[in-house]
């Protein structure tokens, strides 16, 4: 079947609702003509950067507004960071991610020093990925330049229902980072959060945003929110494996060469469950005791679950060739010292509001 990217939000909704085992069929056999079934990429997220963001998306416990308790930190040194890497490398990881906790890239020291943490992974032969925030054009060809493999900005739901969880930048932002990264040769990661109360019609338009794409993105990562105490979402409800299989099979069929990533909220997933996602089309999973800060299942436990289902990790480059890391005295980019002005709605949301106003936790 040939790539789409003109799916509408009915048609969309119509295969996100139809009969389970019809859904589980379709969305196995589209995975099998465009992937092996029994290879599944097992990657690594590393927090370079941890808490004391000043946006103030709803479902995040780094976000500085929110009394959740997550010490923050700064950079990891690019030392730190190899030595992560080479662990994860150790440990069956064949892609590392690095995220920070910005609003957006600033050029100057600190994005330096992640070029360097980049050109460091891509030479330990992993592939690189980053998610650092917003990022201009020149900031997304340096990465390029450096080794980095993907960049990572998820849609994290409808347009619409973006505006019910983050007001301190618009979705146009988001579209508008893709696009940069598109005028490289990096590789886009982009995907969402179900369970954040959205509509069925929410996580349809969602799907609609990153299928019309063209190219489509190469990776989408499909997150279960993990509600965090202190955050606007804490009081939500768990997602149920049913929406979780029923997401991740709709994202297979509207996007066929896609990775699919079985991402946040595993650790209250069975393995029976994560099978089924597997079966219906998700070829990735994030591995390490913890995503980012939010609970993840231990290393071994996954390579259990890889042995009793007979799945064989994702050898990097797989998809795509590896580039090469120029070194930061051959660039031919410079650092522009860009102050781009990313937009900044500020509409009240609620419940965000009250989650600031709550007192913080008595330690
Ligand atoms: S999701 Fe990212 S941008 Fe939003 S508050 Fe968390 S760290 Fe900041």
């Amino acid at each position: 079947m040939e790539t789409r990217h003109n799916w509408t939000k009915q048609e969309i909704l119509d295969i996100y609702n139809k009969p389970f085992m019809e859904l589980l069929y379709e969305a196995a056999t589209v995975h099998r003509q465009n992937h092996d079934p029994n290879t599944v990429q097992v990657s690594t997220l590393l927090s370079i950067k941890t808490g004391g963001c000043s946006e103030d998306c709803g479902y995040c416990p780094q976000a500085a507004r929110y009394h959740t308790g997550v010490e923050g930190n700064d950079l990891m040194s690019v030392n730190q960071v190899k030595a992560e890497a080479l662990r994860a490398k150790e440990a069956g990881s064949s892609r590392v991610c690095m995220g920070a906790a910005w609003r957006n890239v600033r050029d100057g020291e600190e994005f330096e020093n992640v070029l360097e943490m980049v050109r460091t992974i891509n030479r330990l032969d992993l592939e690189v990925c980053c998610t650092l925030g917003m990022i201009t054009e020149n900031q997304a060809k340096r990465l390029a330049e450096a080794g980095l493999y993907a960049y990572n900005h998820n849609l994290d739901s409808s347009e619409e229902y973006y505006k019910e969880v983050i007001s301190t930048r618009g979705f146009e932002d988001r579209l508008k980072t893709i696009e940069n990264v598109r005028k490289s040769n990096v590789t886009v990661c982009s995907g969402g959060i179900i369970g954040m109360g959205e509509s069925e019609e929410d996580r349809a338009g969602m799907l609609v945003a990153l299928s019309t794409l063209n190219p489509q993105p190469e990776s989408v990562p499909i997150n279960a929110l993990v509600p965090v105490e202190g955050t606007p979402l804490a009081d939500q409800e768990q997602v149920s494996i049913w929406d979780m299989v029923r997401m991740i099979a709709t994202t297979r069929i509207v996007m066929p060469e896609t990775q699919v990533r079985l991402s946040a909220g595993r650790t209250n997933m069975s393995r029976e469950g994560q099978a089924m996602c597997f079966f219906a089309g998700a070829n990735s999973i994030f591995a390490g005791d913890k995503l980012l800060t939010t609970p993840n299942p231990d290393v071994n436990e996954d390579m259990e679950m890889f042995k009793s289902l007979g799945l064989n990790p994702q050898k990097p480059f797989e998809k795509k060739p590896q580039r090469e890391s120029v070194d930061a005295t051959d660039s031919k980019y410079q650092n522009l010292g860009e102050k781009p002005k990313w937009s900044r709605p500020g509409h009240v949301i609620e419940r965000n509001l009250t989650a600031q106003q709550k007192r913080k936790p008595q330690v």
